[in-house]
C-alpha cells in the first residue's frame, strides 16, 4: 500500500462566503500537504448527487432530509475544491477537519474552530450542517471524488522545497 495518497478537499458556500479559506488552507500547508489541484466551481445538483450519493452513499447513511438539505445547502454558491497530497493524506486531513457535527467537533480542528452547529438545530430548522469543508472519507472515496472533480490535465506532478522534511522517501 502506498502511504503518499490525494484526498479531495471543498471548501463548502460558508467557507467561501466568509471569506477563510485562506486562513484555513495555511493549516494544510503548514502540516506539509502539497497542492495538486485547485478550482473553484458551481457544480449542478447532478454532480453532487453522484458525489453525496453515488460515492458516499449518503441516502442510506443519514437519511433522505439530510440528504436533501445538504443538497440545498450546496446549491447557496461556489464552492472551492483541491486536491491535496501527502503521507497518508485521507486519515491525516480528516483528523485536522474532525466530526461532522461541529458541536461534537474538537477544538483545534477545523470544524470545531470555525462552526458550532448541532444536528439538532439543523434537523428543527430543516437546514444543511455549514460544516466549511468537505474531505474524502477513505481511499476508495478519494480515488472516485478525485477523478469526478478534477481530470487528469488539472493534476499537477511538482516538487514542494520541503518536500525533504515533509515526504521523506528512502534514498
Ligand atoms: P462528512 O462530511 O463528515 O463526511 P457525511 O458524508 O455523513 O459527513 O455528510 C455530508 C454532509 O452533509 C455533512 O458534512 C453535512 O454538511 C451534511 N449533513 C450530514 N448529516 C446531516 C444532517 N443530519 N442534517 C443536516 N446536514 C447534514
Amino acid at each position: 500500500m502506498a502511504t503518499i495518497e490525494r484526498s479531495l478537499i471543498v471548501f463548502k458556500p460558508d467557507a467561501v462566503q466568509r471569506g477563510i479559506i485562506g486562513e484555513i488552507l495555511s493549516r494544510f500547508e503548514r502540516a506539509g500537504l502539497k497542492i495538486v489541484g485547485v478550482k473553484m466551481l458551481q457544480p449542478s445538483y447532478d454532480h453532487y448527487f453522484h458525489h453525496y450519493e453515488n460515492i458516499g452513499k449518503m441516502i442510506s447513511r443519514r437519511g433522505q432530509k439530510a440528504f436533501d438539505v445538504t443538497l440545498s445547502m450546496m446549491n447557496e454558491g461556489p464552492v472551492v475544491a483541491f486536491v491535496l497530497e501527502g503521507i497518508e493524506a485521507i486519515s491525516l486531513i480528516r483528523k485536522m477537519v474532525g466530526a461532522t457535527e461541529p458541536k461534537s467537533a474538537l477544538p483545534g480542528t477545523i470544524r470545531g474552530d470555525y462552526a458550532h452547529m448541532s444536528f439538532s438545530h439543523a434537523d428543527l430548522n430543516d437546514v444543511g450542517i455549514p460544516n466549511i469543508i468537505h474531505a474524502s472519507g477513505d481511499a476508495s472515496d478519494a480515488e472516485q471524488e478525485i477523478n469526478h472533480w478534477f481530470s487528469e490535465s488539472e493534476l499537477f506532478s511538482y516538487e514542494l522545497t520541503n518536500e525533504k522534511f515533509t515526504q521523506t522517501k528512502k534514498k
